[in-house]
């Protein structure tokens, strides 16, 4: 179970990472420091995202680099500048003015991973209006349920999605005045009109009006893996930590060719899928297609991909096929590998290096943390199953807390809920329309994640669970996280979702959900073997007990394995809110 840690030797690397000394960048840091570096509005006024991360480099020496090189599901190739960005975004900024939205009010997508999709995004942040994206494979009840708890006055969608998804819930969306099909020539009446044809009227130039850092800017739906998504509202000077963690992270650099595979409908694939390489001027990667290992590789190969943010569940399908990837196709370009979303288990880790010839770095963050707040960087050794450090400039801690107060435990290697010091720049502002919830994470000065972690003696922060995922069995707490780890260490298993099962004597029973990979027969042979295994690895008590196979995992349309699913199913309770299931 023990992995030995992955060294660094930044000595012999061709490109020297921008954080060196983590200790020193640790203790120099500010965030003033970071903000002095953003352009800010011309005559003081106030701080836009879209500005940072179009228009600063647009009115620049970068007005010709690629911004986004967009690869169509088909094969095709559409290239843009920052030039085009800001033109693009201005006018989807204009066609906003024209229809009368204004600041605040929200403007949501539903749409494939589509250049417009992008145009939207800025030229919302533009008009400093809010936009809140939402993922194009939800069904139209979780679309519905979005859009009228985030008051939605516009919607931009594509033909199909709308007459498939949106048309029969207009009646119940008084607020939505407009939707704006992407890719129809002709309005279809007055609410429902043609954006090309919008776009093609608006002028290519627009002029931000003042923006506070504090104007909200983005209006994110979590992940709906524990119960209902809940609304984190996002600011414009999230582009610090998104500027900070491109940085200190990402490592990106001037020449750096950027992929991030998750999707804008979540928040990764905004913080990172749009803002933190454009706020660097890099080149940014876009993959209308889905999953699928082949292209994958292909798109690393051929776009000649540096840095690569993928999450656990994409790198465990790529795992589970057999062969060296970094024999087959050139992955030469690519210098370094990061992971969210879930835990990354430690042969994920150790995986990467064997397979793509560099290992892959955890890193931990949350809807409402806004941008990557805990991670394992360039030129630090890694442990593998570790999420790493925090990032220079935010506070973490591992706390237990209860109606007396809260305690900080300074003691290494001690289960508690991992807490951060509010105050960094992309914290969310609040959880829209729910000011109680909000009011519940913040107790004594910190900020509580609701997840389980430890740190060690060196400071590296452990993930053990989600607080509504902590087994109790025998007096011990199990995270499911460790018993799905060493599970996976085991040739025959794919992946594994571990939950307690109520048991009278035990209290709980560690039971895991296993995939088996091909070639594997899932029999009782196969399950007694696995038990053994467990017990050997973890010991008796943490050991699952119950075993059962399964053709796959239910995971959020985000890639989490939704144990509070496996754990209904099991007992017959209620499933609960299943909008974002995958496959439903
Ligand atoms: P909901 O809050 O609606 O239940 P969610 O928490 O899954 O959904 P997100 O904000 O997308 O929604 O996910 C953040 C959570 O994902 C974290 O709180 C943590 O539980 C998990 N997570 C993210 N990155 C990591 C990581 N590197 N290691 C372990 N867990 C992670
Ligand atoms: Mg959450």
């Amino acid at each position: 179970m023990n992995f030995p840690p992955i060294t660094k030797n930044i000595a012999s690397w061709q490109v020297r990472p921008c954080m060196v000394d983590y200790a020193k960048t640790c203790a120099e840091f500010s965030w003033d420091a970071v903000r002095a570096e953003l352009a800010g509005l011309p005559d003081g006024g106030g701080l836009n995202l879209a500005h940072e991360a179009v228009d600063r480099h647009a009115s620049g020496p970068r007005a010709r680099h690629l911004a986004l090189r967009w690869l169509g599901k088909d094969g095709s190739v559409r290239d843009l500048t920052y030039a085009d960005m800001a033109q693009g975004s201005a006018r989807f900024a204009n066609v906003l003015r024209s229809l009368g939205v204004g600041k605040g009010e929200r403007v949501f997508a539903l749409m494939g991973r589509v250049p417009e999709l992008y145009f939207a995004a800025l030229g919302t942040l533009k008009n400093v209006s809010v936009f809140c994206p939402l993922f194009s494979q939800f069904g139209p009840e979780p679309v519905w349920q979005r859009l009228s708890r985030g008051d939605a006055k516009v919607l931009v969608t594509t033909k199909a999605l709308y007459e498939k998804k949106v048309s029969t819930l207009r009646e119940r969306l008084p607020k939505l005045q407009f939707i704006l099909l992407a890719d129809a020539e002709d309005d279809l009446d007055a609410g429902v009109r043609s954006l090309p044809k919008l776009m093609s009227a608006a002028s290519d130039q627009f002029v931000i009006s003042p923006t506070s850092p504090e104007d909200m800017a983005l209006l994110h739906f979590t992940s709906g893996t524990t119960g209902m998504p809940k609304g984190a509202v996002h600011v414009h000077q999230a582009a610090l930590t998104h500027f900070a963690t491109g940085r200190y992270v990402l490592d990106l650099h001037p020449d750096d060719v950027f992929w991030c595979t998750a999707d804008p409908g979540w928040v990764t694939g905004t913080s990172y899928g749009i803002f933190a390489p454009l706020l660097h001027g890099v080149t940014n990667l876009v993959d209308e297609a889905d999953f699928d290992a082949e292209r994958w590789y292909r798109l690393l190969q051929d776009q000649k991909v540096t840095v690569w943010y993928t999450a656990p569940t994409a790198l465990r399908r790529l795992m589970r096929i057999p062969g060296e990837p970094r024999t087959q196709y050139d992955l030469s370009h690519l210098r370094l590998i990061h992971s969210v979303g879930e835990p990354l288990n430690p042969e994920a880790v150790v995986w990467g290096q064997q397979a793509l010839g560099l290992p892959v770095h955890d890193n931990w963050w949350q809807t409402e943390t806004g941008g990557i707040m805990i991670a394992n960087y360039a030129a630090m050794d890694i442990r593998p199953g570790s999420m790493g450090k925090p990032l220079p400039g935010i506070e973490a801690a591992i706390v237990k807390h209860d109606e007396q107060g809260l305690e900080v435990i300074q003691e290494s290697n001690v289960e508690g809920e991992l807490a951060l010091r509010p105050g960094w720049p992309s914290m969310f502002r609040a959880y829209l329309h729910d000011e109680a919830r909000y009011a519940k994470c913040f107790v004594d000065g910190w900020y509580l994640s609701g997840d389980l972690a430890k740190r060690d003696a060196d400071g590296y922060f452990w993930f053990v669970g989600r607080a509504d995922d902590i087994i109790k069995t025998s007096g011990h707490m199990v995270g499911p996280f460790e018993v799905e780890s060493a599970l996976m260490e085991h040739p025959a298993v794919a992946e594994a979702g571990v939950i307690g099962k109520p048991e009278p004597l035990i209290g709980q029973l560690v039971k895991a959900f296993v995939v088996v990979k091909a070639g594997h027969a899932a029999d009782d042979a196969l399950c007694n073997e696995l038990i053994g295994f467990g017990r050997k690895r973890l010991g008796p008590a943490v050991a699952p007990k119950e075993i059962a196979f399964v053709e796959s995992l239910p995971k959020t349309r985000s890639g989490k394995i939704m144990r509070r699913l496996l754990k209904a199913r099991e007992l017959g309770l209620p499933e609960g809110d299943l909008s974002t299931l995958e496959n439903d």
